[in-house]
């Protein structure tokens, strides 16, 4: 069986709509409900799916993932797994947005951190399946309306606010200039260098124009595949996206379709004297979403692997730096 895919590339998209008469844009809310059912919600067991079209015609797929055993607001919505998707493949731009249920205040929020971001059109698949249960005429009429996200979120705050109209926006190319001022030597994993690589690569390419304080978390899974996620902010602060978040978003948007108990090892990578640390809450959230991590034993080999490196770096000359480790153990008698 094909593993669940979360982007489809702009030629396969055409096709797919050739052979059902669509156009690209009419298949969009279509795709909704197989996006849907990727959704990981074991809180609310509400799946929403989020089919964005890039301006590459490429289709990206995004859904919510809630996390047992931690705060809901480590939760991810499907709209900002959508962005992170195309954010992890590199597309510059979302143009248009079909969704299985109306974006909450937080989404439209989080969607201001993109350029041109009123003109963004949105379709909400549950509001046009109510329409046509009410009317269930015989009205052939494929072209479903898409409505620009200014009319879901008028008067809007946003990056115009707050930041110089040349800073990188969301989705837009970022050089953070971070680089870890001590050697990558000292490793206690095997792979731990490409791992520390990668979630440096992350924190160079994390949105964070607010605080200044960019970072990134690399994933590795049981078969050594490394999965990075960047940081992402928003102008109102709380809708931003930790980059552990972020990191899950590319687990899962990899296809694998297993859990996160397959996830074995971890890099954060953030400044030394970062205003606002993501050191914490990786962690804890790590920690917790791993049922082996979770569990009370700590001691078997496999247990063991499950370390959080906590990897600091330092931006510009003359700042210290130092690099730890902590291991699962350690982290979990500290938080008693
Ligand atoms: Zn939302």
């Amino acid at each position: 069986m094909d593993r669940p895919r979360f982007v489809i590339d702009s030629a396969e998209a055409e096709q797919m709509a050739k052979q059902s008469s669509q156009t690209v844009l009419q298949l969009l809310p279509s795709l909704v409900k197989s996006a849907q059912t990727l959704a990981r919600p074991p809180i609310s067991k509400y799946h929403v799916g989020a089919v964005g079209m890039g301006s590459s015609g490429r289709i990206f797929f995004g859904v919510n993932l809630e996390f047992p055993g931690l705060p809901l607001n480590q939760s991810v919505h499907a709209e900002q797994f959508l962005i992170t998707n195309l954010s992890l493949n590199a597309e510059p731009r979302l143009k248009y947005l079909a969704v299985s249920a109306a974006p909450c205040g937080h989404c439209r929020q989080f969607l201001q951190e993109l350029r041109g971001a009123p003109d963004v059109k949105i379709l909400i698949t549950s509001s046009e399946d109510e329409k046509e249960n009410k009317t269930n005429n015989n009205c052939n009429d494929k072209d479903q309306e898409f409505t620009p996200l200014s009319h879901f979120l008028p008067h809007r705050f946003g990056p115009d606010d707050l930041l110089e109209k040349d800073v990188p926006l969301l989705l837009e190319l970022h050089r953070n200039g971070l680089s870890f001022c001590n050697d990558l030597c000292n490793d206690k994993i095997s792979g731990g260098d490409d791992l520390k690589r990668a979630a440096l690569e992350a924190a160079n390419m994390s949105h964070a124009p607010y605080s200044g304080c960019p970072s990134g978390v690399a994933l590795l899974d049981v078969e050594g595949k490394i999965y990075k996620g960047s940081y992402m902010e928003s102008a109102a602060y709380n809708p931003s996206l930790p980059p552990a978040q972020a990191a899950l978003v590319a687990y899962v948007a990899s296809g694998g379709g297993g859990g996160y108990e397959r996830i074995v090892g971890a890099v954060l990578v953030e400044k030394v004297d970062a205003v606002i640390k993501q050191e914490h809450t990786s962690r804890l959230l790590l920690q917790c979403i791993s049922p082996r991590a979770a569990s009370a034993s700590w001691k078997s080999k496999e247990q063991e692997n499950l370390q959080l490196f906590l990897s600091n770096v330092n931006l510009g000359e003359g700042l210290g730096c130092r690099e730890f480790e902590v291991d699962a153990k350690e982290a979990k008698n500290d938080e008693q």
